[in-house]
C-alpha cells in the first residue's frame, strides 16, 4: 500500500536530535511526499496496531519526535500550495522550512510576523511546540495558524479552517492528534527591521520588566551569570533603507565569534569548569554594541553551531523581575556553572488550548549548557523557581513535568484530551513523552 516506490523508504538505523541528547531506533523510516500517502501510512499503521511519529528538523530537545515505531520525514512535502496576496494567507506543505518559508514569503511581499532565534525548523515541529520568538505584541507561530490539513489516528484526512473550533486546539499538539501535512499561515506584508544592540545593566532591566517588554517591537536581553551588565537586543519595524553589515563582518561575529571561537571556548569550560567564571567575564566583556537594517527574516535568525541542551520557560511576564533576581542568586552556587549566557524574552497571550502563550503575557528564561556538560542541578534549580510562578516549560525544550502538573498550568487541558480521544483513539501518535506530558489516551 504504502511501497518503496510511493512513499520514499529511507532505512532503518539510530536517530538523534539536533542536541544529541536524545536517539531512538525506528523500526522504519519513510518519506512520503502527499497527504495521501501519509494517510495510507497512517491507516495501514493503525490497522497493524503500530506507531507512527512524525520528526520534523529534530530540534528540539525533548524525546517529543522519537520512536521505535515507523518514523515520517515530510522533507519532501515542502511545497507552496497557494499564495493569497490580498488576505496575506498563504497555504504551505508542513514540511518546509522556515528559512525556505521566509525567503519564498519575501518574493510574494509578505512575511510571518515574528521568528525565534533560527530557522531550520520545520513549520510543522515549530507550530507543534509553540516556538515562539521575543515581542510583547507577538504571539508564538502557531497563532498565525489559519487552517490545517491533518491526518488522523485511523488514517482519515481532517480539513480544518479558520472558523472551526479545532483551529484554536490543532496547532499546538505536540503531534498527538495526526499528521500533519498542510497548513495556512496568516502573514503581513514583509518589513524590515533596525537592530540595534546595547550593553545595560541587570538591575535596570529588571525593576522595570513592562517598560522593557514595551522598549521595541521585539526586545530581548542575554544576561552571562555573573555579570552585572547584560546583552540587549532591540529590533524595531522600519522604512529605513537596508543597512546590512558586510559579509566580513558576519562571517566574523556570526561564525568565527558566536559558534567557532565560542565552541572552542565551551570545551575548554567543560574541561576545567573552574575555569568557567573566569572565562565567562571574558565572553560577556567582549560583546559589543550593534546597529543595522535588514529584512526581518535575516535580522532574527542566526546559524547555531555550538551544540548545547536548553531548558525554557514561560510564566507571567509580572513575576518576571523578581524570577530572575532568583535565578541569580541559584547561579551563584552552581558546581557546574554554564558559559551560555540566560536569554530573557517576553510574548503575547493568546488562546489556543496548548499554547504556552493561552491567557497571559509570558516572560521566558532559558538557561542553556554545552553538550555533555552537566546540566540537571542547573536546569532543576531553575525549574523550581520557574514552577513556583506556575511556569510552563517550552513544549521543545527540557523540563521534568508531567501530565498531572501540566494539566493544572493549561485550563483548556480537558478540551485537547477529548479531542486527542476523538482523533487518535487508539494512540497510534504515542510515544514515551507524550505518555509522560500529556498522560494515556484514554
Ligand atoms: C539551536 C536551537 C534554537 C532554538 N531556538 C528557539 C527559539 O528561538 N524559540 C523557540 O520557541 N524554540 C526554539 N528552539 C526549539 C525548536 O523551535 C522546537 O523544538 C521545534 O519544535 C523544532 O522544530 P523541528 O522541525 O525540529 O521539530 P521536531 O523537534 O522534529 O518535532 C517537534 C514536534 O513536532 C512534531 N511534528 C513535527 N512535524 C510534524 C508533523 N508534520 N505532523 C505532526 N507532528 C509533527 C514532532 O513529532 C514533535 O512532537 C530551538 C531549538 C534549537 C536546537
Amino acid at each position: 500500500m504504502y511501497g518503496r516506490g510511493m512513499a520514499r523508504w529511507t532505512g532503518s538505523g539510530v536517530v538523534r536530535n539536533w542536541a544529541g541528547n536524545q536517539a531512538c531506533l525506528p523500526a522504519e523510516v519513510l518519506s512520503p511526499t502527499s497527504t495521501e500517502q501519509v494517510a495510507a501510512i497512517v491507516s495501514r499503521a493503525s490497522a497493524d496496531g503500530r506507531r507512527v511519529k512524525v520528526i520534523g528538523a529534530g530540534h528540539s530537545f525533548t524525546a517529543t519526535a522519537m520512536t521505535d515505531g515507523m518514523m515520517l520525514r515530510l522533507g519532501s512535502m515542502d511545497r507552496i500550495l497557494e499564495v493569497d496576496r490580498e488576505s496575506m494567507r498563504v497555504r504551505v506543505e508542513a514540511g518546509i522550512t522556515l528559512h525556505d518559508l521566509s525567503r519564498r514569503l519575501h518574493e510574494h511581499g509578505l512575511a510571518l510576523p515574528n521568528l525565534g532565534d533560527i530557522d531550520v525548523q520545520s513549520v510543522a515541529g515549530a507550530i507543534s511546540t509553540a516556538t515562539h520568538g521575543t515581542g510583547i505584541g507577538l504571539g508564538n507561530l502557531a497563532t498565525t495558524v489559519v487552517g490545517m490539513v491533518i491526518v488522523d489516528g485511523t488514517g482519515r484526512v481532517v480539513r480544518i479552517e479558520a472558523d472551526d473550533p479545532l483551529c484554536s486546539i490543532a496547532p499546538v499538539s505536540l503531534g498527538a492528534l495526526g499528521v500533519v501535512c498542510e497548513v495556512t499561515l496568516q502573514c503581513v506584508p514583509s518589513f524590515r527591521l533596525h537592530a540595534h544592540e546595547t550593553i545595560e545593566r541587570l538591575d535596570d532591566l529588571l525593576s522595570d520588566v513592562d517598560g522593557f517588554a514595551a522598549s521595541a517591537d521585539h526586545a530581548e536581553f542575554f544576561w552571562m551569570p555573573g555579570a552585572r551588565r547584560c546583552q540587549v537586543k532591540r529590533n524595531d519595524r522600519t522604512d529605513a533603507p537596508l543597512d546590512r553589515p558586510s559579509r566580513v563582518s558576519v562571517v566574523r561575529d556570526k561564525y568565527l565569534g558566536e559558534n567557532v571561537a565560542f565552541g572552542t571556548v565551551c570545551r575548554v569550560g567543560r574541561r576545567w569548569p573552574r575555569a568557567v567564571p573566569r572565562i565567562a567575564k571574558l565572553v560577556s566583556s567582549s560583546v559589543s554594541e550593534r546597529d543595522l537594517v535588514d529584512d526581518s527574516f535575516r535580522v532574527f535568525a542566526s546559524p547555531r553551531h555550538v551544540r548545547f541542551v536548553e531548558m525554557e520557560y514561560g510564566i507571567p511576564l509580572e513575576c518576571l523581575g523578581e524570577a530572575v533576581q532568583r535565578v541569580r542568586r541559584a547561579t551563584e552556587h552552581l558546581s557546574f556553572p554554564s558559559l551560555f549566557p540566560i536569554e530573557v524574552r517576553v510574548s503575547a497571550a493568546d488562546d489556543l488550548a496548548l499554547s504556552t502563550g493561552f491567557g497571559r503575557r509570558n516572560g521566558w528564561v532559558a538557561v542553556h549548557q554545552y553538550r555533555g556538560a552537566p546540566f540537571e542541578s542547573y536546569f532543576q534549580q531553575v525549574a523550581a523557581i520557574m514552577d513556583s510562578y506556575g511556569g510552563r516549560p517550552h513544549w521543545g525544550k527540557m523540563h521534568w513535568l508531567d501530565a498531572a502538573a501540566l494539566a493544572e498550568r493549561y485550563p483548556r487541558w480537558e478540551e485537547f484530551a477529548a479531542v486527542r480521544r476523538s482523533l487518535d483513539p487508539d494512540g497510534t501518535f504515542r510515544n514515551e513523552y507524550l505518555d509522560r506530558v500529556l498522560g494515556p489516551v484514554g
